[in-house]
């Protein structure tokens, strides 16, 4: 960002409510649902239990969005898609002889993507000489002999928060909570990770193990991540948390760098359907707004992403209530299953929806709905939690017109610390992505999204839930919606 970029957004953050007031204001959007009855569907989610793709939680957790968006008259059904559960029954870690806390790395033991069927270390587990790999940077593990070895590596969160700033070109922050935070724009967002790539290296260096050090985390090694991209990490991995990590290293270092680890690792990967929920909402138009979250959840998944498909409930029920007569254009709102598993689900709805070229409905514009959460930052190894909301980002791919209805969203609804990042160039780094990528990349996107560092772990309870945030995000939302739908497709677009 330059410096008279940061002069303006500043000018606007400050001053925004003056300068969005004078804008038109078409016919009021909605009504939305009160806190308390937002909040109420996130503990709803979390009471299901963790919503893992191809299990009986999933399925109920689908099966409660269907049975809310029916309660407001709303045409649904099920979409499926053959995703894959991953569920480790059985795991530790020795390092010279001495037990190590540790926790699985999801989605390892898995050489191939559609491979099923028992992954096991065996009883004894499987032991081998460590070698360290600090942050597995591609020369330091090319530089070592890994083969036949466990590798230990330190996980990296790679983007810290002020890095994803420096690409927005708006950002409300009218009391500076965000600009004169600097624990909060240093701390990095958990899904961006050396993760991908240090696998890669290890699975070509012949390492037979990995025991990956949580460096950027607080004290807890229940880090779930994803399926990302699909890594084909082939050999059984386990977490650590960073105070773990030194002792480790400790260990390795007394037995003269030639120590020993014993991973153990048994469970199952199979087959699993899954359940992305599909409502419809006609308007007078076949050209179509979607709205949508993801309600699969490896956590409790109170913020992630109970919040997201909360939001996606109340527009529902918002929108619901108007006469088709103020419906310019269908509403579709969906929320997915497979975000953790590989994002199958988004697949076979991009195929269905936006490439077969039989759908009844023309998808024009796209709003995402994820993580409503409180702010948390990494104090001393330990997990410090905040009455501020997380500072969120709105990416956007589409027109100025857009950007402005963002903009005035956002200052209408005082949503404090955010900033809007437009992505036309770099691709849409959210669960709206599969929008995006060719060739239906003209569609216009508006995803809401923030990184807390506890989205991936077990601690993601409903404490975390930014729950004042959860009407004023549902309003803005409202409004954006309503201004898509006063809008042509081609004003929504880029470039106009
Ligand atoms: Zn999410």
């Amino acid at each position: 960002m330059s410096r008279v970029s940061v002069g303006l957004c500043l000018l606007a953050s400050t001053f925004g409510v003056a300068l969005f007031s004078a804008a038109p204001v078409s016919a009021a959007p909605p009504e939305v649902p009160s806190t308390e009855e937002i909040f109420g569907t996130v503990k709803d989610l979390v009471d299901i239990g963790p919503r893992r793709t191809g299990t009986p939680e999933g399925k109920a957790a689908a099966d409660y969005v269907q049975r809310r968006l029916e309660e407001y008259g709303i045409e649904t059904h099920q979409e499926h898609a053959t995703s894959y559960s991953w569920a480790p029954e059985r795991w530790g870690l020795q390092v010279q002889g001495e037990t190590i806390d540790a926790f699985p790395s999801w989605h390892s033991f898995t050489a191939e993507p559609a491979w099923t069927g028992r992954f096991s270390t065996g009883p004894g587990g499987r032991t081998a000489e460590i070698v360290d790999v600090g942050d597995g940077a591609a020369l330091s593990v090319a530089r070592r002999n890994i083969r036949g070895k466990i590798a230990l590596f330190n996980l990296r969160f790679q983007v810290p928060l002020a890095g994803l700033a420096a690409a927005a070109d708006y950002l409300y922050d009218p009391r500076l909570t965000l600009l004169r935070d600097p624990v909060a724009l240093k701390q990095a967002n958990p899904y961006i990770t050396n993760y991908n790539e240090t696998v890669k290296q290890l699975r070509d260096g012949g390492a037979v193990g990995f025991i990956g050090v949580l460096s950027d985390y607080f004290d807890s090694n229940k880090y779930l991540n994803e399926y990302y991209r699909r890594a084909r990490a082939n050999m059984p991995g386990v977490w650590v948390t960073r105070t773990d990590g030194a002792r480790i290293r400790a260990l390795n270092q007394a037995a003269g760098g030639k120590g020993s680890a014993t991973i153990t690792l048994e469970g199952e990967r199979q087959e699993a359907q899954t359940n992305t929920v599909v409502g419809i909402l006609p308007g007078q138009s076949t050209d179509t707004i979607m709205i949508q979250s993801h309600h699969d959840s490896l956590s409790p998944g109170a913020v992630e992403d109970g919040t997201g498909t909360a939001e996606v409930i109340a527009l529902a029920k918002a929108f619901s209530s108007l006469p088709l007569s103020e419906r310019k254009k269908t509403l579709m709102f969906t929320t997915f299953d497979s975000h953790f598993t590989g994002y199958q689900a988004h697949d076979a709805f991009r195929q269905k929806w936006l490439r077969s070229g039989t759908a009844p409905l023309k998808i024009v514009s796209n709003v995402t709905l994820e993580h409503v959460g409180l702010q948390a930052v990494t104090r001393q190894g330990k997990l410090t939690m905040s009455t501020l909301p997380e500072p969120r980002g709105v990416f956007r791919i589409g027109s100025f017109r857009l950007k402005r209805l963002i903009e005035r969203a956002i200052v209408d609804n005082r949503l404090e610390r955010t900033a809007v990042l437009p992505v036309d160039n770099l691709g849409m780094p959210t669960d709206a992505s599969f929008l995006t990528a060719k060739p239906e990349n003209g569609i216009p996107v508006v995803s809401f999204i923030s990184g807390p560092i506890y989205l991936y772990d077990m601690a993601d309870t409903l404490d975390k839930v930014a729950v004042k945030e959860l009407r004023p995000v549902a309003k803005a939302f409202t409004e954006v919606v309503d201004g898509m739908d006063d809008m042509t497709p081609l004003q929504m677009r880029r470039g106009r």
